[in-house]
């Protein structure tokens, strides 16, 4: 198992709850990125369901550690959502529901691990809620969620919360750096960093899956078409599905570009290795339309996570031709001073 050190302390304090047996019977991890969550809680059910646990970990040799390591304890219940859906329905819930009540514990707890809340529909979070009310003796669940106010408040006040932050960047930027693999200089892994806000295994990702050269190439395009005043150009980019990360990244240059036009200082910057990407947007836009434009960028980005069926192409010809004409009414303004 991959640990991470940032993961030490929060460990140490879920842990020690545990050991003096005051240990919260539904533990619910919010994370708005991925800080580790998975790797946490595995460590925490495996210390739960070792016979013989060292004082920090599991000892690797009991029978429970080797069903676990073979992959199929039958005390612990990984619930995952139906094939190809992103749901986990009542039906599977119930079925485990029964499972825990009415078969025999074979060690000393019965784990329940949902990866997402997300998952579970209305009608499984019904099913739960009784359960997470009284549930079975040695009886322990598992939930991550990467936004808990979507929660429903009855599930929420059944758990106990911790939200898994980010480490400090120096932390992430140093585990970041010695993981090597794609990570080029220290400017390029302190970037991505940022732009994961703060999450070194989401940067990592950003390296290992080549997500990193394509923002570079956006980064380049961007620059090119500010210069060519094709603005157009950059819809075949920013209309990139997938989870609208071209778009983010457009909109932190803005953000950027804000922040460099009102003076804050350079260690605040996202992008720091496109700083003269960033001077060419502040010279061309004034700051009230950056302000604006920004608020409309976040605006389109929100609606185009929240509304799958919308015309993605026409909505973002329209918002670079609104881009563009700020340039033109910026300049003129200027001019006219
Ligand atoms: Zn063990």
């Amino acid at each position: 198992m991959r640990w991470y050190p940032w993961l030490d302390i929060i460990y140490s304090k879920i842990l020690n709850s545990y050991r003096k047996n005051r240990g919260h019977h539904a533990l619910l991890l919010n994370a708005k990125w991925d800080n580790g969550e998975d790797t946490l809680i595995y460590a925490i059910v495996r210390w739960l369901s070792c016979s013989h646990p060292l004082e920090t970990r599991h000892c690797d040799i009991c029978h429970n550690c080797k069903l676990m390591n073979a992959g199929h304890h039958p005390d612990y219940y990984p619930i995952n959502p139906e094939n190809n859906t992103q749901t986990i329905g009542v039906d599977i819930m119930r079925a485990c529901i029964h499972s825990i009540y009415h078969h025999a514990c074979q060690s000393k707890v019965k784990i329940i691990h949902i990866k997402y809340v997300e998952y579970l529909t209305d009608q499984s979070i019904n099913a739960l809620l009784k359960t997470l009310d009284e549930p079975p003796i040695n009886t322990y669940f598992f939930f991550k969620t990467r936004d808990y106010i979507k929660i429903p408040l009855t599930f929420l006040s059944r758990c106990m919360k911790w939200s898994i932050i980010p480490p400090k960047e120096s932390l992430g930027l140093q585990w970041l750096i010695r993981q090597r693999e794609g990570v080029n200089d220290i400017l390029s892994a302190q970037c991505a960093l940022r732009l994961c806000n703060g999450a070194p295994i989401e940067a990592e990702t950003m390296f290992k899956l080549g997500m990193w050269k394509q923002r570079l190439e956006l980064c380049k395009s961007i620059h090119d078409t500010i210069i060519n005043k094709d603005f157009l150009k950059l819809v075949p980019f920013l209309n990139t599905c997938r989870k609208n990360t071209y778009l983010y990244w457009f909109i932190t240059v803005l953000v950027d570009a804000l922040k460099w036009k009102q003076g804050i200082n350079k260690r605040f910057i996202i992008n720091l290795d496109q700083i003269e990407l960033i001077t060419i947007i502040a010279d061309y836009w004034s700051i009230s339309s950056l302000s604006l434009q920004l608020q409309q960028w976040l605006l389109l980005l929100c609606c185009f996570q929240k509304f799958t069926n919308i015309d993605r192409e026409l909505l973002l010809t329209y918002r670079l031709l609104n881009w563009k004409q700020d340039v033109i009414e910026s300049c003129f303004h200027a001019w006219s001073i």
